[in-house]
């Protein structure tokens, strides 16, 4: 399969660049060229499937012409090694539960899933020591760490704001050592992001060293995210459910939701999207107004939604043919103040007994706010609500029971370097 920018002014490249190179040399993100129907039979027999085997028919679709089908399935296997159930909550309103993977948030599936297709490009090659960079602001630096421990020939470093991750979200890339490297930087996460892009543009860097970027752009963590849609419907349909589906996706990037507008073409019967937002509300104003009018993201408690530029929304206007109207059909959106996830999740807490994290808090909402009577609602549970303790404790004032997976990294030790937000330090660290 071929993957083409969509800036549409670069060659197009074969799986394997795409991977390795991330973003598009016109900047533009890459996309299949091709998006497969898969046949009927397949969703006539999807309640039957495990999701290891629904999973892999879907990427086979995509990446089944690139990588033979033995290592392609144990890629897919071993990426997921756990559930995402479907659980209901109120009414017709049902979570996918996408946190109980090693780092308790979604981006373990994409993390997990480019580690191992990166790693297996790498031995083909016989390439060494290649270094990947990532600059995270919390839950994207523990899924690219985790999902990377240990793969042979490539070091991980993960660039963070100094006291500007949640003590928990910390533990889970600074403890771990191995083939993973923590760097304390002492700024900002938009200082961590613009190093990593320094260190990509420098010619010296890029003569002597093997780099890549593992950000969510990446169409090897991007497209996995489709899996659990098909997931989600093949349980919906089990229970008899599966009738004029909406998904309610919290957004950031809009890496999730893009993967589930890919499911959709592929033939997943679903009725529509919503994008539920915090008060980052670009693109709802957009499906308001018609404009795209990026501004600095403000700081909510559902953080990892914090996006004043949603790199991915490149892509949905790539999917629709850049027409608003047909975006409509498919997608609404919706936005929360964080009095009004505040009160969502003390809301859902206290008459369900459900607790939300702040960000599926948004998922939930939208849904309580737009669903018709005839629709079965299934938003997103993007993370554990214990990956942000101190606010879920402040809303319910109960304290949240930790799972084991995550206890286990606060007993960790932390090891981390600092350094400045000057390239010429970080530059000489790479080198060394
Ligand atoms: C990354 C993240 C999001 C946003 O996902 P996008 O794909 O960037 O839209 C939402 N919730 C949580 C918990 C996240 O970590």
């Amino acid at each position: 399969m071929k993957y083409y920018s969509t800036n549409k002014n670069a060659p197009q490249v074969g799986l394997q660049e795409a991977v390795v190179k991330g973003l598009a040399p016109d900047n533009g993100l890459y996309m299949p060229e091709m998006i497969k129907k898969l046949p009927q039979s397949f969703f006539d027999n999807i309640g039957n499937m495990s999701f290891q085997e629904i999973a892999y028919t879907v990427a086979d679709a995509f990446f089944g012409e690139d990588i033979e089908a033995g290592t392609l399935k144990s890629i897919v296997y071993d990426t997921l090694n756990f559930d995402t159930p479907v659980v209901h909550v109120k009414d017709n309103i049902y979570s996918l539960e996408l946190f109980h993977g090693p780092t308790l948030a979604f981006k373990d599936v994409g993390g997990r899933f480019m580690a191992r297709l990166l790693g297996y490009f790498i031995k083909k090659q016989g390439q060494k020591d290649v270094k990947v960079l990532v600059a995270t602001s919390g839950d994207t630096g523990s899924a690219v760490a985790n999902g990377f421990l240990g793969v042979g020939g490539i070091h991980v470093y993960v660039l963070y704001p100094k006291g500007k991750v949640s003590q928990i979200q910390e533990c889970q890339f600074t403890t771990l050592g191995r083939n993973i490297t923590a760097i304390e930087i002492d700024g900002t996460f938009d200082d961590c992001q613009a190093l990593v892009k320094t260190a990509f543009l420098d010619d010296e860097l890029n003569r002597k060293l093997n780099l890549t970027s593992a950000n969510s752009i990446n169409v090897a963590r991007f497209l996995p995210q489709a899996f659990y849609y098909f997931h989600a419907y093949a349980q919906l349909a089990k229970l008899g459910k599966a009738r004029n589906i909406v998904f309610s996706v919290p957004s950031g990037n809009f890496g999730n939701i893009t993967a589930g507008l890919i499911a959709k073409r592929m033939g997943l019967p679903v009725k529509r999207f919503i994008a539920a937002n915090n008060s980052n509300d670009i693109f709802y104003k957009y499906l308001q107004t018609g404009e795209y009018d990026p501004r600095p993201s403000v700081q909510t408690i559902a953080n990892a939604m914090d996006v004043g530029n949603p790199s991915n929304f490149v892509r949905v206007l790539d999917l629709y043919n850049k027409s608003l109207d047909e975006i409509k059909k498919d997608i609404s959106g919706k936005w929360y103040s964080d009095d009004n996830i505040k009160k969502t999740v003390k809301n859902t807490y206290d008459g369900t007994g459900y607790l939300l994290d702040p960000h599926g808090a948004c998922g939930y909402q939208a849904l309580k706010d737009e669903l018709q009577s005839d629709e079965t609602g299934v938003f997103l549970e993007t993370a554990h609500p214990a990956k942000f303790l101190e606010t879920v404790e402040g809303i319910t004032g109960k304290p949240v029971a930790i799972p084991g997976k995550l206890q286990a990294f606060m007993k960790g030790e932390k090891q981390s370097i600092d350094m400045g937000k000057e390239f010429a330090g970080f530059k000489q660290f790479l080198l060394k």
